[in-house]
């Protein structure tokens, strides 16, 4: 019989979500008739907006015509959308034919790997998208886990102490750094003078920064930088994820990009460009045509102005969220909430408590669901996660349950 590729046995992660599945259901089924409100996923909620939808539409109607129809497109995206993305998020700074479009930013993680290949060093925030760290154990990066996480990976705590940036000098030497920023889970968005920290490291010690900008639509304060390439010296050391996911509403239309500038070489002086092109014409078959059409209508003015209203909602479901979260009986407790703002995401430490029983208190109290912190990495033990995606009615609801909720019951 065939062998089972070992690095699966490795993987310890994963159990979060279904963990949550589980416990919810249980609770569901002991409190029959109890309406469970998740702020729990980072799954967007709200329909699609009327030119982005009529962009899809358009081009879907199209493709049963004749003169309509399109099979294979180019291989790294319609060139109009690669010129758009290119005005719209990178002026000046990345050019059409160093950005791809893929199906998302997860699955361009997933395949980046591919680039680096087993054994080399990984560098992370600690809590991070697990993406991050599964995918490297799957391409056999990150070797066995031990006690203190997987043998080939530098955990970097973010935590209140830290302001949620990581102590940069335990990045290994020709190491891969994931950094993300707006984050998911803590919210935090790095400041100009922090990335540049970031870049610096990284140029001085030959590593590549896989940055993930998949909530920079989230920012709303004018002094952050929106893009790793914002910040002088990222091209020859970053390379950028992104996606309409969030913004759009595009979780299952699937649409998203990387961004590899040309600057960007391998130790031998090779430019990573030409294998990521590599990799995307052997193991990918290019973005749906239907989603590049909604991509197109989404970066019109009409689409902008849109993704904008959507993402300013999700921020203000945020903005309740936090007031009922800074209440007297929460501020009673000593809980301090962070995120928000700029993120979709509030990041929120209850003093002296795990994060798993918070996370049941406010089920059984509350009716509902979160996110446990501890489950995005170690350092996000004590801390739960609360996500504004979620219609407005559930939130004002949610946050009305939270204002009786006891920290200490
Ligand atoms: N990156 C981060 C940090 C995310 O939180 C998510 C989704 O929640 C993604 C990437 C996934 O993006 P996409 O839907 O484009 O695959």
């Amino acid at each position: 019989m065939i062998r089972r590729n070992q690095a699966f046995s490795y993987l310890t992660g994963g159990y979060l979500f279904p963990e949550i599945a589980k416990r919810r259901a249980a609770f569901a089924a002991s409190h029959p008739g109890k309406k469970i409100i998740s702020l729990g996923v980072g799954n967007t909620t709200e329909p699609l907006t009327p030119h982005i939808t009529g962009g899809l539409a358009a081009y879907a109607r199209g493709l049963g015509t004749r003169e309509g129809y399109t099979g294979y497109g180019e291989d790294q995206g319609l060139t109009a959308l690669r010129e758009k993305i290119s005005a719209v998020f990178y002026p000046g700074l990345i050019g059409p034919e160093e950005i791809f479009l893929s199906d998302g930013a997860k699955c361009d993680i997933g395949r980046l790997q591919l680039l680096f290949g087993r054994g080399v060093p990984v560098a992370v925030q600690d809590p991070a998208y697990p993406v991050y760290v599964d995918g490297s154990v799957l391409i056999g990066a990150a070797g066995k886990a031990g006690p203190g996480g997987y043998a080939g990976v530098t955990y970097m705590p973010c935590t209140a102490e830290n302001a949620f940036f990581p102590d940069l000098s335990a990045v290994p030497e020709n190491s891969l750094i994931y950094f993300c920023s707006p984050n998911n889970p803590t919210g935090a968005a790095s400041t100009r003078a922090q990335l540049q920290t970031l870049v610096d490291t990284a140029r001085a010690r030959g590593c590549v920064i896989i940055f993930d900008g998949a909530y920079a639509s989230f920012i709303r304060d004018p002094s952050l930088p929106r893009t790793i390439f914002e910040i002088p010296g990222a091209k020859e050391c970053a390379l950028e994820v992104n996606s309409f996911s969030k913004p759009a509403g595009f979780t299952g239309v699937r649409l998203g990009w990387t961004a590899v500038p040309r600057d960007l070489k391998y130790a031998d002086g090779s430019p990573v460009i030409a294998d990521w092109n590599r990799v995307m014409t052997t193991v990918f078959n290019g973005a749906s045509n239907i989603a590049q059409a909604g991509g197109l209508a989404a970066l019109d003015a009409e689409g902008l102005s849109e993704m904008r209203s959507v993402t300013d909602f999700y921020l203000e479901n945020s903005r309740i969220i936090r007031t009922a979260l800074e209440g007297p009986n929460f501020k009673k407790a000593g809980v301090s909430v962070y995120g928000g703002g700029n993120s979709p995401y509030l990041w929120v430490k209850f003093p002296q408590k795990q994060s798993w029983q918070v996370f049941d208190s406010i089920l059984n109290q509350c009716s509902v669901v979160t996110t446990p912190g501890s489950g995005f990495g170690p350092a996000g033990e004590g801390y739960v996660r609360f996500s504004s995606f979620g219609h407005r009615e559930d939130i004002v609801e949610a946050a009305g349950r939270l204002g009786d909720f006891s920290v200490c019951p």
